[in-house]
């Protein structure tokens, strides 16, 4: 039997355990997948092959530290420098990142789109919008504060606080501040975040679990919207996908895997 984990600090409410046993259990795929509550995040590489695993997701604070623990790093993580799946290929670590991926994968049926703001300008804002600069997409980072928008202007992001913002039609506006998270303040001055919905046809939220006050007020205003649970999802299925090496196919992982939410 193939033995997977997933490496965090907290790690306690991970629904990953849950989202890839799911895929096991329903497809009779003979592997088991845990959790590991990793202090230390220079200890990931030790405590991976201890463990014997195949394969490994890593979530927060160790997505660098994962970065510098595997032996090779294909594909889009080798642009942002940020690791959340490991694959054991004859013991050497091959690292991807698959959680702007998974955004892009969630977002399939959004038609069309082509001019994208991003709120907040954090290490998930960071990997979404060199993703959407890859797609070639329009992006524009509006931030509560000026501090971390010198990277996104690096990319060559059109930058905004909240003092300098000027509206402009967009096609989705993504929430990646942690605004709605734990409270339930929107991620920007109220009328601010009108004015931008009433100026998009797609949102999206990157949290999770909850309607955040951004999400309730795009569904008030009839817009087509994803929560976090979307992205979450679409970086599950393609993590799956690498761990078990293609073995099983990506319809069969989506269907069991979105299954596994409604538990
Ligand atoms: P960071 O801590 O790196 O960045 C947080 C950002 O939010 C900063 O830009 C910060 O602005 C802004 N912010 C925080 N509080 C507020 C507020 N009250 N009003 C306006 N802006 C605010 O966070 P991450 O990028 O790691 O995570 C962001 C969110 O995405 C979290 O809620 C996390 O749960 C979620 N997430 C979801 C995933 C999924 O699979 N669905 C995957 C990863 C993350 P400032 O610079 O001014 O401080």
């Amino acid at each position: 039997m193939k033995l997977f984990a997933i490496f965090g600090d907290p790690v306690a409410h991970s629904r990953s355990p849950l989202m890839h046993n799911t895929v096991f259990k329903n497809l009779h795929y003979d592997a088991c997948y845990t959790r590991v509550h990793l202090l230390d995040g220079s200890k990931l590489r030790e405590t991976f092959f201890a463990l014997g695993l195949s394969g490994a997701n890593v979530t927060v604070p160790h997505k660098e530290e994962a970065f510098k623990a595997c032996d090779e790093i294909r594909g889009f993580a080798k642009k942002v420098g940020v690791v959340n799946t490991i694959v054991n290929e004859n013991d050497k670590l091959i690292g991807y990142n698959t959680d702007a991926d998974g955004f892009i994968y969630a977002i399939s049926e959004f038609e069309n789109i082509k001019k994208v703001l991003i709120l907040g300008a954090g290490g998930t804002a960071k990997a979404l919008s060199a993703k959407f600069l890859e797609e070639s997409w329009d992006v524009s980072v509006l931030n509560r504060s000026e501090n971390r928008l010198g990277y996104f202007k690096s990319l060559g992001c059109t930058c905004f606080t909240w003092d300098s913002f000027k509206l402009e039609e967009y096609d989705l506006v993504v929430n990646t501040t942690s605004a709605g998270l734990k409270d339930d303040n929107l991620p920007a001055p109220s009328e601010m975040i009108e004015n931008i919905l009433n100026h998009t046809r797609y949102a999206a939220d990157a949290i999770y679990g909850k309607v955040t006050p951004f999400l309730q007020c795009a569904q008030n205003k009839g817009l087509t919207s994803k929560d976090g649970a979307a992205m979450l999802l679409g970086q599950g299925i393609l993590a799956n996908e690498l761990m078990t090496r293609n073995e099983l196919s990506k319809e069969d992982i989506h269907r069991f895997m979105q299954e596994s939410f409604l538990y």
